[in-house]
């Protein structure tokens, strides 16, 4: 039987683009097929703006595509933790760790135009415009059925990569539960032009509401992340300009001088949903199909891309037949500490946003100012900047022969 793909990438958002680029570099032949149509792709990248760390920006230019996106990323050379209400803060600076800066943000539109960019210039690469509807999987490869405009077709393959987001179908249809909690929060999305420059620094001021992030720009701009219950999004979704910059200046103070301007606003539902296992027969998850997290410590797609690297790393290392079970498997089990982590050091930064009252600012101001608290904030802050390493192998991105 011949294949039409060794690996059927369910998905062309972020995290599946990115694997087709890693996928294409280690000489594997693979179809991605993504459900939404072009232009409703570039709407939804549009206003956010995300911080890239030190190893996703290697990742991204070992594939080709830093090359494309690198004019509008602006640097973080420092970040600042603050509370509302509370004494303390931390302050940590990439000069403290031997370096220039800890990432980068990025404009997610440019990321993702970047990306498409690069895959359409790929041999190895085939895209297609379908939804993935059903999976037929068989002892040595997959029969998929992608519905493109009404019609079906079959593809056949050996490994079938769940890329397809949140509302994953490759999850559903191999029946992967998820652990999913709803925060009751919405996260609002906007640029605002600060009084004074940002020098590279971003902020992230903790509130009883929700937390509050404002990211260096390129262009002296700042880059806003603002959650806040549901209701309240609401509200300040439908005041004026100027109403809505009093608010984001309430909250922020001064830091950054009187905030002159802002952009359009967009909003994100927030809940963090976990799929329980990451691999099912000849199928695999990545990116928001396999977890789905707050964007509070600004680490979904570093950690989406970093399942990507690695896969694509392992199947080349193994040569051979891609959905091999034990291949799988230990696939799964080494992304295991990676996604634990990520995943726990954002529950704790959430949870040290969400004590409320007089009793909670003092424990945070506490957790700000004492030393060992801060030794720690400081030291998984400097580990979630720059992007965790454990068992990745950017080396292992280099184009070999066609398998
Ligand atoms: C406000 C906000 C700020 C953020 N900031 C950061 C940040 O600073 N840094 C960071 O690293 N991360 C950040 N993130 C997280 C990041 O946006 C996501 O983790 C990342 O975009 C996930 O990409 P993905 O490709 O896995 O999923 P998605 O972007 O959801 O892509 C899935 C794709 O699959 C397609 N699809 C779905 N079903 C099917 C099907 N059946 N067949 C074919 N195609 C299908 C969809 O159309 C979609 O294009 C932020 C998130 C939010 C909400």
């Amino acid at each position: 039987m011949t294949n039409d793909c060794d690996v059927l990438i369910v998905g062309g958002g972020l995290v599946g683009s990115s694997l087709a680029c890693a996928l294409d570099a280690i000489g594997l032949r693979a179809l991605l097929v993504e459900a939404a149509p072009a232009r409703r792709l570039e709407r939804r990248w549009d206003e956010r703006h995300f911080v890239l760390t030190r190893t996703s920006i290697e990742a991204l230019d070992r594939l080709g595509v830093w090359p494309l996106a690198r004019h509008e990323a602006e640097p973080v050379r420092a970040v600042n933790v603050t509370g509302v209400g509370d004494f303390g803060s931390v302050r940590l600076s990439a000069t403290e760790h031997g370096l220039e800066a800890f990432g980068a943000t990025l404009p997610a539109r440019v990321l993702g135009e970047a990306l498409a960019a690069r895959v359409a210039a790929l041999p190895g690469v085939r895209v297609e415009a379908g939804r993935l509807v059903g999976l037929e999987t068989g002892d040595d490869a997959v029969h998929a059925t992608i519905d493109a405009d009404g019609a079906a077709r079959t593809v056949t393959t050996r490994l079938v990569v769940g890329a397809d987001g949140t509302d994953s179908a490759v999850r559903r249809i191999h029946g992967i539960d998820v652990e999913r909690v709803d925060y009751g929060q919405t996260a609002i999305v906007s640029v605002l032009a600060p009084g004074r420059p940002h020098a590279g620094i971003a902020h992230e001021r903790m509130t009883a509401d929700g937390p509050f992030a404002l990211l260096p720009l390129a262009g002296d701009r700042t880059g806003l992340v603002w959650a806040m219950p549901t209701a309240e999004a609401e509200r300040h979704l439908a005041l004026d300009d100027a109403a809505f910059l009093t608010a984001a200046q309430r909250v922020f103070g001064y830091r950054l001088g009187r905030f002159a301007r802002a952009g359009r606003r967009q909003t994100w539902p927030l809940a963090r949903q976990i799929a329980t296992r990451l691999v099912a027969p000849r199928a695999v998850l990545v990116g928001n199909a396999a977890q789905t997290i707050h964007p509070v410590g600004a680490q979904g797609f570093n950690l989406g891309l970093r399942d990507a690297v690695a896969l694509a790393t392992r199947l080349a290392a193994a040569g051979g037949d891609p959905g091999a079970a034990e291949l799988l498997a230990a696939h799964a089990a080494a992304r295991a500490s990676d996604r634990e982590r990520t995943i726990a050091w954002t529950e704790s930064l959430l949870r040290g946003f969400a004590r409320t009252g007089a009793l909670g600012r003092i424990a945070r101001s506490a957790a700000l100012v004492g030393l060992d608290a801060q030794a720690a904030l400081k030291r998984d802050l400097a580990f979630a900047l720059m992007g965790h390493r454990d068992g990745l192998d950017l080396a292992g991105l280099t184009r070999t022969e066609a398998a």
